[in-house]
């Protein structure tokens, strides 16, 4: 989100991934310029509730499966007469439901870890200050 670096002389672009802090030309002070709108549009409110509901929907199912893991057992376990699966069939399907599951948490674990990483709005008032004084 760093674009480049601005002579606060001569107004020359140079690349941010290379570090210096004065203009090779003139020696000018080089400040860091921001993309602003990327940044604001990467933390923007809707953006993190539609990451949010997504990791809901990645527990929920998790959730889902575990119920359905539990009926799946107590199914060969129960009073009932007769069992709707046999037991290849059942261990088959727990074997995956358990496959799937492991995957749901792994990939919630990873999301619910970037979505909660940091706290955006202060990050993003944070930068937009930095940005704003260094125009001064
Ligand atoms: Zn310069």
């Amino acid at each position: 989100m760093l674009t480049h670096l601005e002579c606060t002389r001569c107004g020359e672009h140079y690349p941010a991934d290379r570090a210096q802090s004065v203009c090779p030309q003139d020696a000018g002070i080089l400040y860091a310029r921001y993309d602003l709108p990327a940044i604001k549009a990467a933390f923007s409110s809707a953006r993190l509730a539609g990451r949010a509901d997504a990791l809901g929907e990645l527990l929920g199912e998790e959730h889902d499966l575990a119920v359905l893991a539990e009926r799946v057992r107590s199914d060969a376990h129960g009073q009932r007469a007769r069992s709707t699966l046999g037991r290849g069939s059942r261990r088959a399907l727990l074997k995956a439901i358990a496959r799937r599951r492991r995957r749901l948490r792994k990939r919630a674990l990873r999301d619910g870890g970037r979505l909660y990483a940091r706290r955006p709005k202060r990050f993003v008032r944070r930068v937009i200050a930095a940005v704003e004084i260094s125009r001064r």
